[in-house]
């Protein structure tokens, strides 16, 4: 009897519940109205969609080429789903659904998977990944350009010319090549800094920092003293981005009066423009944009370019007149980089796409990703695939989530249909943890969001772009490049896929 019962109100409750409690199929209830347009509900644009994609494919060259030029796009913190949200908001800031949208670099032919952890972190951050995807080799998290063998914040060990690798950047010029850095970070930051500097701590960006951590300046001197008066930071033709503080001191002020960093009473911006000066070559010194666009038909041949105090303003957040864009500042950096006909390495960041994840400001997190599409679309125009290589990746992910049951074209900023089990809707983009993230059941939470440990995506076009399939130890990603272009210690393609070794 009770079994009978029990039978009865289980298949009743069955009813009444969805077929499948993971997968509900009562969200929705829209009108005809919300459902795809008429040419994607018929099979043949698909179809047609599918047989353009094959075409493209079979029209895609084997590119055995040298690559002369190769320019690293980095998103820091553009993690997969950063990816698929910021090509949604591209596409409905187009006016149309936005799923379809593309990226400028969902284009290239060939993409990846990087594995992003590094020596002593399942979860990486800024430094070391610079290190791997800079100078070819895992490092300690927090520490730029030295091997596994130098612990955070080591100023000793991190002063040890045998514990220092070098970057892409070396490789490049010292096959005659250029170089330079475009970034909206302070110049001085983690992932720009794996381009030049060798630090134990990410965070010695000034002389103060490095004394902070109770370093010893003179035997560690910091990045943006390195940048200046070390090589490779030195030899760089084009150095584009924010942190005026880290070159001035403490009690000197920027053209914008806010105060300098250093505690050594040195103004780095007159020493740089000074060593230029004895060298007896053309540069310039630039804080604002109109001065950066003056110099766009023939910029010297070095040119530093500091549009911030800090960072750069987030793209949505900046004065237009006065800040360039990402965009504006690849431009005139390839376009002075190739005056060298043996060719460059250009690294250019769209560093603040992991600034606005971490603060759970993901309209300016995907903002910042389609500022990065916007310079990468410049490359893609000034360089030829014949010649030149363009790598773009990120150097960890981050917890940002894209969620929930949204409808096809739903506002990706918005509300997802979904409920949670109390009735209250969440965001389609949500983070798991930050100040975003819901509140934990023991009413504590902190209050900025981490960095995430999943892959990161690699897009290659150009010469050699194939060698950047497949999942790979992100610290592949130098050799490759180096490999493509012929260039540094390794294994060079140097023309008709005859790989040899440089003595
Ligand atoms: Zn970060």
């Amino acid at each position: 009897m009770h079994a009978l019962v029990l039978l009865t109100a289980v298949t009743a409750l069955a009813r009444m519940t969805v077929s499948d409690r993971y997968h509900p199929d009562e969200i929705r209830r829209e009108p005809i109205s919300r459902m795809a347009p008429p040419p994607e509900r018929d099979p043949s644009y698909w179809i047609n969609e599918a047989e353009a994609g094959i075409r493209e494919r079979l029209r895609r060259r084997d590119n055995r080429n040298v690559a002369r030029n190769i320019v690293m796009f980095l998103g820091d913190g553009m993690s997969v789903p950063t990816l698929a949200a910021a090509r949604t908001l591209l596409g409905q800031r187009q006016g149309r659904r936005g799923e379809e949208a593309k990226l400028a670099f969902e284009t290239f032919p060939t993409t990846g998977f990087s594995k992003t952890y590094c020596l002593n972190a399942q979860v990486a951050d800024s430094a070391c990944t610079a290190t791997a995807y800079l100078c070819g080799v895992k490092a300690n998290s927090g520490t730029v350009g030295v091997t596994g063998d130098v612990p955070r914040y080591d100023c000793d060990d991190s002063a040890d010319p045998a514990n220092h690798v070098d970057s892409i950047a070396v490789w490049a010029l010292e096959d005659g090549r250029d170089a330079g850095v475009v970034t909206t970070t302070r110049v001085t930051h983690a992932s720009p800094a794996g381009v030049y500097a060798h630090v134990a701590n990410r965070h010695w960006e000034s002389d103060e920092k490095v004394r902070d951590d109770r370093g010893d300046p003179r035997r560690c001197p910091d990045i943006a003293h390195q940048l200046v008066h070390r090589s490779p930071g030195n030899r760089l033709k084009v150095i584009l981005g924010g942190g005026r503080k880290e070159f001035l001191p403490i009690d000197e002020y920027d053209e914008e009066g806010f105060p300098g960093a250093r505690g050594d009473n040195r103004n780095l911006i007159k020493e740089w423009q000074a060593n230029k000066q004895s060298e007896g070559v053309s540069h310039a010194y630039v804080w604002n944009k109109q001065q950066l666009m003056n110099f766009s038909s023939s910029p010297p041949k070095y040119l530093l370019g500091l549009f911030k105090n800090s960072h750069m303003h987030f793209h949505l957040e900046a004065n237009q007149t006065t800040e360039p864009t990402l965009a504006e500042m690849t431009e005139i950096a390839i376009k002075s980089l190739s005056r060298n006909k043996q060719g460059f390495f250009l690294f250019v960041e769209g560093g603040r796409i992991d600034h606005a994840h971490h603060d759970n400001y993901v309209h300016l997190a995907l903002d910042e990703t389609i500022e990065l599409s916007k310079a990468v679309e410049v490359a893609k125009k000034l360089l030829s695939e014949e010649d030149s290589l363009i790598v773009v990746t990120a150097d960890h992910a981050h917890v940002m989530t894209f969620n929930g049951y949204m409808e096809r074209g739903g506002d990706i900023l918005g509300v997802s249909d979904d409920k949670d089990k109390d009735g209250i809707p969440y965001m389609t983009l949500s983070y798991s943890n930050g100040r975003g993230a819901r509140r934990q059941l023991n009413g504590v939470r902190v209050n900025s969001e981490t960095h995430g440990g999943d892959d990161v995506g690699v897009f290659a076009r150009g010469p050699h772009h194939d060698m950047f399939s497949g999942v790979y130890e992100q610290s592949q990603l130098p050799h490759l490049m180096a490999y493509a272009g012929c260039i540094g210690p390794g294994l060079h393609a140097c023309g008709n896929g005859c790989d040899k070794k440089r003595p």
